[in-house]
């Protein structure tokens, strides 16, 4: 008789182990194929770890493993999954953050591979669907209808895949809204471009390559400023690694905010390219990582997940831009890609470089203690100057323009000046909508959020009020749901309100808007920076969206609306976070043929992440914060974890929270300081109350098998679900 020891699919700690089930079939079945059985009398997908041949009777297993042994009913896969270095590669994510096993597996595998259920209807799809509005009738639709139809009636052709809520979007097809309109289907068409030869290497390229040659190390941080052609060394080192014969994972934070990242490996290597990232469908997810696995590409090009793909002996892995947080997950298993980079860097003997114009501090600190090999890029190529930067002080009354409270007089004036030269601008603010708190001028009512109670942000382009942190949206309504009364005030300001302040002084200019909003939409940014680059408009307004490495060439101005913005975070990184998006902001200006400016806009004119930023020096800004880190003993001086305990019952989730407290400080003593229990920024998930211990420490291996002891108490609770963050960024 065949016994198969499974992971089951849901990612719970009290489930972290194999189940044991009987296979009666004749199929093929080893380690690291999915089968189909049930587990508590529901279908579910398992995932294969150990089989084994028994003699013994079932009731004999039964009693020896103390259970009821259920069935295998049907192998899906007729190969493994994973190859032995990606299951060792699991094993160790899984270790390191503390996750249930078959999560770090899931997050590995794309969606249609997936050890899980949703994952095996996975339709055969012959045409492309197109949505079309046929009845902009508003009546006895919901708000979430409302928005995506008037989305919709805004756009001219979109297809039915690219829009993300498909529930509201089915609705609307039943209540006669909108109708699918069939087309003839088309792949994941990526575009033939023609192959350009290299440029010869600047002095400091060629000194850094060299560097890295000449060199035995694992990890390398590439620091070079904006423009000084990282992208150049990527290509570069990745042409002589494929010359040897291996392959080369390349990481952008997000494929649809740097497309030209991949349209110059797809210049440089042609038909050798995959392309991995969040935004294909599962079908083409499918097709490249077979294309990887098959060993049809030795070059990858993705986003975060792409450190799973299956490339076979690989010799280069590169995270561009990697001080930027979407390399960190935010849910089970919340691995980190550098983390990862460096793990699977080891076991291929593959060199990891860390490219960014303003690295993490946490990584930037390693390279200060030689445990990254640091590489500076100086100049700009061509010796192209770093842009002009002005700070502009907005508690000054001489600087504000009597006409407008948004652009003070100088931005206002530099502006007029790159439309009358016919250049471009960048105008960065980084909150979106039109206004950002909405209250009753009468009784003071603000508009919440009924489940985060945080305030809801008004947008004009569709008038509704929408949550930044779930996804609710409500109408904008014409009267105070408390008094009744008509004066309702918006204030505070956010792309959209600057987008109508550019078309109100300079009726001439042509804009175009980037941020999360534009998302809603798949295809809708990439087209944008396209747009953007034909220089089919004047100035772009975005969020800190349009600050991520793009090379603009007519861009001669950027201007920071306002720099204060996330500065008031409640969070130890908010100074690095706003010292990286204004550097990388400024970044974009000049970077060609013509000099550049930047223009930014504070209350807060003295503050060393902004004058940093504004000077562009990233050495001295590091210096200041690591004195700051270190009088606040927060990373890189030390190490953190956050562990979350949610449930139904506030009493008990607070109860266990303490409790869980107590044994963290009885096992760890002087080992960590242990704070909490918080109340997290964001009090709920869904009906499910929340509470936060934030652990703080200096050596994982102390404190990580006391993690792992608290998951084997509090993993098997059904009250209360608990998760653990390693390394966290939001808590
Ligand atoms: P970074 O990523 O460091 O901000 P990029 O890689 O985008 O900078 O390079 C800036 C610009 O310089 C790009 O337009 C790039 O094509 C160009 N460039 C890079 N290296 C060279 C070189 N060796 N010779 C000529 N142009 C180069
Ligand atoms: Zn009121
Ligand atoms: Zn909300």
């Amino acid at each position: 008789m065949k016994i198969v020891e499974v992971l089951i699919e849901y990612a719970n700690y009290s489930l972290d182990r194999p189940f044991s089930y009987i296979y009666k079939g004749n199929k093929k079945v080893d380690i690291g194929f999915r089968v189909l059985t049930k587990f508590n009398n529901r279908e579910i997908v398992g995932y294969v770890v150990n089989t084994y041949e028994s003699d013994k009777t079932i009731e004999q297993l039964e009693e020896e493993l103390g259970f009821k042994i259920g069935e295998i009913i049907d192998v899906i896969d007729d190969e493994p999954l994973l190859s032995d270095d990606l299951l060792k590669l699991a094993d160790q994510v899984a270790d390191y953050y503390i996750a249930p096993k078959i999560s770090v597996l899931q997050s590995m595998l794309p969606p249609s591979l997936s050890p899980r259920k949703s994952a095996l209807k996975k339709p055969k799809i012959a045409y492309d669907q197109y949505v079309k509005v046929i009845n902009k009738d508003e009546s006895g639709l919901t708000d979430k209808q409302i928005e995506l139809l008037r989305l919709l009636s805004t756009e001219e052709k979109v297809l039915k895949k690219e829009i993300k809520s498909k529930s509201v979007l089915d609705k609307l097809i039943e209540y006669e809204r909108v109708e699918i309109v069939l087309v003839e289907k088309r792949r994941l068409a990526i575009p033939n471009y023609e192959y350009i030869a290299p440029p010869k290497l600047t002095n400091e390229q060629q000194g850094v390559i060299d560097e890295i040659n000449s060199s035995d190390d694992l990890v390398y941080l590439l620091e070079g400023v904006t423009g000084s052609g990282k992208t150049e060394v990527y290509l570069s080192l990745s042409e002589q690694i494929l010359k040897e014969g291996k392959s080369v994972l390349m990481l952008v934070p997000e494929i649809s905010l740097t497309p030209m990242m991949m349209e110059y490996f797809l210049r440089r290597f042609e038909n050798n390219v995959a392309i991995l990232h969040s935004e294909l469908t599962p079908a083409e997810k499918y097709d490249e990582y077979r294309k990887i696995a098959n060993g049809e590409c030795h070059v990858v090009v993705g986003a975060r997940s792409a450190i799973f793909a299956p490339l076979k002996n690989i010799g280069l892995i590169i995270l561009d831009e990697e001080h930027v947080e979407s390399y960190k997950q935010d849910t089970t298993p919340f691995y980190h890609a550098r983390e990862v980079a460096i793990m699977r860097g080891k076991m291929h003997k593959a060199k990891v470089i860390l490219g960014s114009a303003t690295p993490s501090l946490e990584s930037r600190a390693r390279a200060q203690k030689n445990i990254y090999h640091l590489l500076l890029l100086t100049n700009r190529v061509n010796n192209k100057q770093l842009p002009q930067t002005t700070i502009v002080n907005l508690g000054d009354y001489r600087n504000i323009d009597n006409n407008s409270y948004i652009f003070s007089k100088r931005l206002r004036a530099e502006i007029s000046g790159v439309l009358s030269r016919k250049e471009q601008a960048i105008l960065l603010i980084n909150r979106r909508g039109f206004s950002t708190s909405v209250s009753c001028r009468k009784c003071g009512h603000i508009f919440k959020c009924p489940t985060c109670d945080i305030a809801l942000t008004y947008h004009k382009s569709d008038n509704m009020l929408k949550c930044h942190h779930c996804d609710y949206v409500t109408k904008m309504p014409e009267s105070c749901p408390e008094c009744g009364s008509n004066y309702i005030m918006k204030t505070g300001f956010g792309t959209e309100r600057i987008e109508d302040e550019v078309n109100r002084l300079f009726p001439e200019a042509r804009t175009l808007r980037l941020d999360s909003d534009s998302a809603k939409i798949r295809t809708k940014i990439p087209t944008i920076i396209e747009q953007f680059r034909r220089k089919e408009a004047d100035i772009l307004i975005g969020t800190q969206m349009i600050a991520k490495g793009h090379d603009f060439p007519d861009v001669t101005l950027v201007g920071v609306v306002l720099a204060d913005i996330g500065l008031s975070m409640p969070s130890f990184r908010s100074n690095e976070r706003a010292f990286q998006l204004i550097t990388q902001a400024v970044g974009r200006s000049g970077r060609k043929d013509k000099n550049g400016i930047a223009i930014i806009q504070t209350y807060m004119p003295n503050n060393y992440a902004i004058t940093m930023a504004a000077r562009q020096n990233y050495e001295l800004f590091y210096r200041k914060e690591m004195n700051y880190r270190h009088l606040q003993s927060y990373p890189p001086y030390t190490y953190l974890a956050s562990i979350t305990l949610a449930g139904k019952n506030e009493d008990a989730v607070v109860l266990g929270m303490v409790n869980l407290i107590d044994i963290l400080n009885n096992e760890l003593g002087d080992e960590a300081q242990v704070l909490g229990p918080t109340v997290p920024y964001i009090p709920y998930e869904g009906d499910n109350f929340l509470r936060t211990a934030l652990v703080k420490f200096k050596n994982y291996k102390i404190v990580q098998p006391v993690l792992k002891k608290i998951v084997s108490v509090y993993g098997a609770k059904s009250q209360i679900h608990l998760s653990i963050n390693i390394d966290p960024y939001n808590f």
